[in-house]
């Protein structure tokens, strides 16, 4: 698939069916593997030959859809998980230990946060948080000697911020270290931070690659240009033999293109065990398939929907970064120039009563937590999932009361303004 267009790779990447195999990639729905000599199989055990022997850690339908997502990321190896969060926890801990240190956007998703900021310190990695809109000396200020990742979203979940992917990934470099990108919101379709300087990329794929909400998946992909080798001391899980694998040295055997999945298959999938199922991989791969064409119809429904909402005068403001006017626009056409992502928040005049009498009367657009889905969902964080906090708090968070995010789904424009036009009437 080199040199081929996104459209192509999302419908033919990752599977070259040979003459008379299926036209669509196999389910591979077994747990193990048969094999005719322990010889063969040892040779496996060894990642002295490539080949199958447990889906704990490798199967064959998962690995053709993370072939697929690392072409069209532009990355050298990817590996499916059985969530973002698995995706996010996995990318981050084969390369932080107890006593190492992470340097993170605070504008990210909760769950990531909360992984990063309670989960992780458990382990006894701390972190510290910037602003997605610090300055190149601010972000250096937060590097320590220990520092061994920096994470962001290319647009954050839900304050819709969009990371200066060039400046962190510079940043990031000239403290050895990779910078880690979640690109779930955007997704290749819209940007592919490989190219613009970052190393390992991350998805839930549960959002817009899937696209129906049907399966709860994540991927890692690998961008296969951090020189491991060249920070020997800070990455000692890939730069010295690992004695659970045979006294393998990742980077050495298996290159910057191969290292970092490698390791993360063969030692954290063995220990954790978080795949995800051939079933959901195959679910997957028929939505990545449609891709493009989605992520542009939801780009101009949450475009419609933006433009509508910024004209109301029930609407206090609109947050949406491919807006003209807004916060993140200039970022958002550098980055993101065809697209952003589907998702539009808002804050409705009166708080949060009026919020919520605003949601109670929405007929198309349904309450839900989630996100990235073709059917159009919304929900309101103060009376939801940050309903234990007061006003203060909520505005300290970054939701004020009052806040509604709306992910703009597949639907017609004109349906979906039309019910929310008469939400607005009832505050
Ligand atoms: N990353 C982002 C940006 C998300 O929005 C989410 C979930 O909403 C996650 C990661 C976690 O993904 P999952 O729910 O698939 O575990």
């Amino acid at each position: 698939m080199q040199n081929k267009k996104i459209e192509t790779v999302c419908i033919q990447g990752g599977y070259t069916p040979g003459n008379g195999d299926p036209r669509q990639i196999p389910i591979i729905q077994s747990t193990t593997f048969k094999y005719d000599t322990s010889e063969d199989m040892g040779k496996l055990f060894d990642l002295e030959a490539s080949g199958y022997f447990y889906s704990r850690l490798q199967n064959p339908t998962c690995d053709m859809v993370a072939a697929k997502l690392a072409q069209l990321e532009g990355g050298t190896a990817g590996m499916l998980t059985s969530s973002g969060q698995a995706a996010n926890f996995f990318a981050l801990f084969n390369i932080v230990g107890c006593g190492d240190h992470i340097v993170a956007s605070s504008a990210i998703y909760g769950g990531t946060y909360n992984l990063i900021a309670v989960t992780m310190a458990k382990m006894g990695v701390e972190a510290t948080f910037v602003s997605p809109d610090c300055t190149r000396e601010e972000l250096d200020a937060a590097f320590r000697p220990n520092t061994k990742a920096l994470f962001g979203e290319t647009i954050a979940n839900p304050a819709l911020a969009v990371l200066d992917i060039e400046l962190f990934a510079e940043a990031a470099h000239a403290h050895g270290v990779p910078l880690i990108v979640d690109n779930t919101f955007a997704t290749p379709v819209n940007c592919r931070p490989i190219e613009w300087g970052a190393d390992i990329v991350t998805h839930s794929t549960t959002k817009y690659l899937d696209g129906h909400g049907s399966c709860i998946g994540g991927a890692i992909i690998d961008g296969g240009h951090f020189d491991w080798m060249a920070h020997r001391d800070k990455f000692p899980g890939l730069t010295t033999p690992d004695e659970s694998y045979h006294g393998i040295t990742y980077a050495e055997k298996f290159g910057k293109e191969g290292a970092f999945i490698t390791k993360c298959t063969a030692q954290l999938m063995r220990d954790f065990g978080s795949m995800q199922s051939p079933q959901s991989a195959f679910i997957l791969n028929l939505g990545i398939e449609s891709l493009p064409v989605r992520m542009k119809r939801h780009c101009e429904n949450a475009m419609a929907v933006a433009e509508f909402l910024s004209k109301s005068e029930k609407v206090a403001y609109v947050t949406y970064c491919s807006l003209p006017g807004d916060k993140y626009h200039d970022r958002a056409l550098k980055y993101l120039p065809d697209g952003s992502c589907g998702v539009v928040s808002f804050g409705v005049k009166g708080g949060r009563k009026a919020a919520e009498t605003f949601m109670k009367n929405l007929k198309v657009i349904a309450i839900e937590t989630h996100v990235a889905d073709a059917r159009s969902c919304c929900l309101n964080p103060a009376s939801s999932t940050h309903r234990q906090m007061n006003e203060e708090e909520l505005k300290a968070a970054g939701v004020p009361a009052e806040l509604i995010r709306v992910s703009v789904g597949l639907e017609n424009a004109d349906d979906l303004i039309a019910d929310i036009a008469g939400a607005l009437e009832t505050i």
